[in-house]
């Protein structure tokens, strides 16, 4: 890693999992760059960082912009003089059944689900590999990247993608001392979840609350996951611990799928 305080970048970090998992990383001792599209909700997640005694600042960018990305990476070079960490965590989920789905409906949710942890991958390993210290690439893939989920099938696509893109970055960077994982998440109560419940409820006949409890009911721990949950596995990746694994994408679902 480049000499100094190690430095992090979360996408999607105003709510949810990337703020959960912001708020993991600089508990471990990491500055920590929080961006989203909502420039409010990223400047609240900054504030709870500078009271935890590290550094922060918000970055509106939306990961879907390849120019927007790459000027988020400078502006955290220029202010930290290095980027240790990226965790490309922001993500959306479209409920629909695949005979419904617009070429608008695809176009959003691959910009945003596979070109954003494309690009900041790009990004992130340009600064890298510059610093020739190596570094740490993390993205958000899902337990429907290795099953793909009724009425979920376009974010399976696209979370299946995260998991090539991550088996083939791996090979590409390892040279350049980088390693290139990634988390699968089960069922998290989070707004996202909140819109599946919303959507998929009446496809079902379910009321509200319902659908979320039914997919509660297939978890083997027993309980619904919490945004902390991934966070604390995403801890790892992000540490020296997990310097021997590249190019896995790894269930943290408490035993939904078995791979
Ligand atoms: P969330 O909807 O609660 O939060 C997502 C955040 O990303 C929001 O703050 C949103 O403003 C931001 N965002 C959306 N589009 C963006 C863009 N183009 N550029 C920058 N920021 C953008 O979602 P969450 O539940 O916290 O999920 C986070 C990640 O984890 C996603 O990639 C999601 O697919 C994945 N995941 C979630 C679950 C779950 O059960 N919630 C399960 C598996 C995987």
């Amino acid at each position: 890693m480049a000499s100094g305080q190690r430095m992090a970048i979360v996408t999607g970090a105003g709510r949810g999992i990337g703020r959960a998992i912001a708020l993991r990383l600089a508990q471990d001792g990491m500055n920590v760059v929080i961006n989203d599209v909502n420039l409010g909700t990223a400047e609240s997640v900054v504030n709870e960082i500078r009271e935890l005694g590290r550094e922060s600042f918000a970055v509106k960018a939306d990961v879907s912009n390849r120019r927007e990305v790459f000027e988020m990476v400078n502006q955290v070079v220029e202010r930290f003089g290095q980027l240790d960490v990226m965790v490309s965590n922001a993500g959306i989920a479209q409920i629909k059944p695949l005979l419904e789905v617009t070429q608008e409906d695809l176009e959003q949710i691959f910009n945003i689900n596979v070109n954003g942890v494309l690009f900041c991958l790009q990004a992130a390993a340009e600064q890298m590999k510059k610093q020739e210290g190596g570094g740490k690439i993390i993205s958000a893939a899902s337990i429907a990247s290795y099953k793909g989920f009724s009425l979920l099938g376009t974010y399976s696509a696209t979370k299946f993608a995260v998991r090539g893109i991550t088996q083939a970055a791996a090979q590409e960077l390892a040279q350049f001392g980088i390693t290139v994982n990634a988390y699968c998440p089960g069922i998290v109560g989070t707004q996202m979840w909140d819109l599946i419940d919303e959507k998929m409820g009446p496809y079902m006949n379910l009321p509200k609350g319902e659908t979320f409890k039914k997919f509660t009911d297939s978890i083997t721990l027993g309980r619904s996951e919490t945004p902390e949950d991934v966070a604390k596995f995403v801890s790892y990746l992000a540490s020296p611990d997990s310097d021997y694994m590249t190019g896995q994408s790894i269930m943290i679902d408490g035993g939904v799928i078995f791979s």
